[in-house]
């Protein structure tokens, strides 16, 4: 009998991710501006997460540390099983070319305009391919652009383009090399509503049907609809995190407890507390000017 073997399909295992304790200083001349100030944040292979946060949080700086485009100043960052602050420079050159996909903010910035989408694609792979010594087996380009929902438009010139079918064919182009991580930062930015909801569509198909790793920043307030977790980066620290719509505190790994903005009305800086489990509920007791006001909240100790 013969036994006819079809090319294997490419693993595109989805990559976790975990950082500690990272800390990001851009040094300058005679000013130094710390972007990230200890941020462990853990997602899990396969998992879609959205970062939320003002202009100049360290949403960028985040997500370029978790591509391994540059050293962070403390704090590890792991994607897989690699410690990319430890990770040779041919390892990190083999997770650019295959492991870990970054959209930059605005489509220019990641596609060549003079050449086609299909050609876009080509170039893309020609490096990975080369880092994988020849045999790396990767998507066709009707198959990625159709995954984005841009069939048929593979060889028009870009030039032809709008800016929402742009920012699908860069989508197309960070996943040609069939990324275990795909980290977009802003991917909605300056956007009308109907293509921001196509890319964002399109990410969470991507998402869900590649298995990929996906983690955007964005300012999009209802991205909720589309990604079942957010991440709040707040001067470079995890302010909280969102799960299926309510905002949630996060601990960090050394015990610190961020407050939101409109807890701090209430427990102003300096405020003494003290957690008191109770039948099970844990409560925060304020202690004011040396006397009790009693109970201000109740969580389930779950
Ligand atoms: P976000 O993406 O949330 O707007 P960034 O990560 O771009 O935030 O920036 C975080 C902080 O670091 C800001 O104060 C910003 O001005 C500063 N920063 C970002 N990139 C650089 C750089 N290359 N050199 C110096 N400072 C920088
Ligand atoms: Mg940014």
């Amino acid at each position: 009998m013969l036994l006819e073997t079809a090319a294997a399909p490419p693993a595109r295992r989805g990559l976790s991710v975990r950082t500690r304790g990272l800390v990001h200083v851009y040094r300058g001349e005679g000013r130094d501006v710390a972007a990230l100030a200890g941020v462990d944040l853990s997602v899990r292979a396969g998992e879609m997460v959205a970062l939320l946060g003002p202009s100049g949080a360290g949403k960028s700086t985040l997500l370029s540390l978790l591509a391994g485009l540059f050293r962070p100043t403390a704090g590890s960052v792991l994607v897989g099983d690699l410690d990319l602050t430890k990770a040779a420079q041919p390892e990190l050159d083999r997770l650019h070319a295959s492991g870990v996909s970054l959209m930059l903010q605005g489509a220019a910035r990641n596609l060549l305009p003079f050449l086609t989408a299909e050609e876009n694609i080509a170039f893309a792979q020609h490096a990975a391919r080369r880092a994988a010594g020849g045999d790396a087996h990767l998507p066709g380009a009707p198959e990625l652009l159709g995954t984005v929902g841009l069939a048929d438009v593979g060889r028009e010139p870009l030039s032809s383009f709008t800016p929402g079918q742009l920012q699908l064919v860069t989508l197309a182009v960070v996943l040609a090399t069939a990324p275990g991580l795909l980290l977009a930062d802003e991917p909605t930015s300056r956007l009308d509503h109907g293509a921001r909801e196509l890319v964002l569509a399109a990410l969470a198909r991507v998402n869900q049907q590649l298995g990929t790793t996906v983690v955007l920043v964005t300012h999009d307030a209802d991205v909720a609809r589309w990604v079942p977790r957010t991440v709040t980066i707040r001067d470079g620290r995890i302010g909280g995190e969102g799960r299926a719509g309510e905002e949630y505190a996060v601990v960090t790994a050394d015990g610190f407890l961020p407050l939101p903005g409109h807890a701090l009305e209430l427990l102003a800086p300096g405020t003494l507390v003290r957690f008191e489990l109770e039948d099970g509920v844990y409560h925060l007791r304020v202690e004011a000017d040396g006397e009790q006001t009693g109970k201000q909240d109740g969580v389930d100790e779950s």
